[in-house]
């Protein structure tokens, strides 16, 4: 379910006209329904509400600080992967208790602000890691709440990229081995276990993977018992798919009432950390068509590029693609192209797209989660508005960046100068 729709033959975001945005804001942008981000929210955590559980929406997926406090005032908290997610996650108002922090590489620097901050729980990755956690707790006189990232080796079924909980993935510690790495924690003078957390993958388009995963879990947890180690936190993690294009994803409901029936007997509180599923559709990007190639094969050059939407070029992903300034229901074929000088530069390759002219107001759809947040600068193009629709009202939550943004913080040394 979103927000976007034809009314008197021009596309709408909730109630506001989405050209009236372009001609105020300037192309490309990326819109967002408050509307449809609320009721996303409502319908996952919703569907766990007669449990123990906490939804901690995954900042990377969309971290702009607006979209944060929404999450925030439906009672969200957030999962983190970097210092500047914490940075965001605080600066948004999101309470510190409900926040957890995953990845990998975690700096001494930033286990020192999330402890600081107080947040609920570090996700450990690794056995160093934990000993960096206990140094700097250690320093700060503190207790460091956390659960470590088990490795349960299910396929996840997704894009190679995205999975995550396959043996060969770079995340998590192998399950096996993973009760070992408990028992040295338990040893740590700072160290307090709390939780036991996986994340597998992104993007899956069924239940059964995370039934997979949670039933190993769950024998897992019962081997730690079996050591007096007892656990009140399992964090799911996140990555339920939504529909791009022609999948067919489970609802939350669905999803939820597979989880609750393995949770049954086990006296945790549930975490989980979608992303996707609660932005993904609920933001579009806008681009204006600059021009048409007409030739052997047909280009539709519009004024974003790769930079702006990173995933059809790195996971040949397919966004729908609306008209939004007219409703055109010919379609053609074409590749829809943006500005930057690489091949791999499109947002379409060989798709059915609108028949398209020159000054058309084309919509992507479904770009709300790793859109904007995976966007850069390359061809040193300044970064894109992010504007936000809450009813007739429109709200620039992000400025389009500036020319003198771009090239902030850099000096020309004075050797140079002299010249
Ligand atoms: C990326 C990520 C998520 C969110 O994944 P989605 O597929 O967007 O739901 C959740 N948890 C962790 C640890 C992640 O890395």
């Amino acid at each position: 379910m979103h927000h976007f729709h034809y009314t008197n033959g021009v596309l709408h975001c909730e109630e506001v006209a989405i050209p009236e945005i372009a001609a105020a804001v300037g192309t490309p942008f990326y819109l967002y329904s408050a509307a449809t981000l609320t009721q996303h929210f409502r319908a996952f955590d919703g569907a766990f509400a007669d449990m123990p559980h906490q939804t901690c929406f995954a900042v990377k997926s969309c971290s702009n600080i607006a979209i944060l406090r929404l999450f925030a005032s439906l009672g969200g908290g957030a999962d983190i992967v970097s210092g500047g997610e914490l940075y965001r996650a605080l600066a948004a108002g999101v309470d510190p208790g409900k926040i957890v922090y995953s990845g990998v590489g975690k700096s001494a620097e930033e286990i020192r602000a999330a402890l600081a901050a107080g947040i609920l729980m570090l996700n450990v990755e690794s056995v160093q890691e934990l000993g960096a956690i206990q140094a700097v707790a250690a320093e700060l006189k503190v207790q460091a709440p956390v659960s470590f990232r088990v490795n349960p080796d299910v396929d996840p079924k997704t894009h190679a990229y995205i999975s995550t909980g396959l043996a060969k993935n770079k995340f998590g510690i192998p399950i096996e081995e993973a009760v070992q790495v408990y028992l040295t924690a338990r040893e740590m003078q700072n160290i307090s276990i709390i939780g036991v957390s996986c994340h597998i993958g992104s993007q899956l388009t069924e239940v059964s993977p995370f039934v997979e995963s949670l039933r190993k879990v769950k024998r897992f947890i019962g081997r730690l018992a079996e050591k007096g180690i007892t656990i009140s936190i399992l964090d799911l993690g996140g990555g339920l798919g939504i529909r791009y294009h022609q999948e067919t994803p489970p609802q939350p409901a669905e999803y939820a009432a597979a989880i609750k029936k393995e949770m049954q007997g086990l006296n945790c509180t549930l975490i989980l950390e979608p992303g996707r599923v609660l932005v993904g559709n609920a933001g579009i990007l806008v681009t204006k068509v600059l021009y048409i190639k007409a030739g052997t094969k047909k280009f539709i050059i519009v004024d974003a590029g790769m930079n702006d939407l990173a995933r059809p070029s790195l996971y040949g992903a397919h966004h729908g693609m609306l008209l939004a300034n007219r409703e055109e229901a010919a379609t053609e074929e074409a590749d829809v192209v943006g500005p930057i000088c690489e091949t791999g530069d499109f947002l379409a390759r060989e798709k059915e797209v609108p028949a398209a002219r020159r000054g058309d107001l084309l919509a992507v759809m479904s770009a709300g989660a790793y859109g904007f947040s995976m966007s850069s600068n390359y061809n040193s193009r300044p970064r894109v508005a992010e504007v936000l629709a809450h009813g007739a009202e429109f709200h620039v939550i992000r400025a389009r960046e500036t020319c003198e943004q771009l090239v902030q913080g850099e000096t020309i040394p004075e050797f140079l100068k002299a010249k």
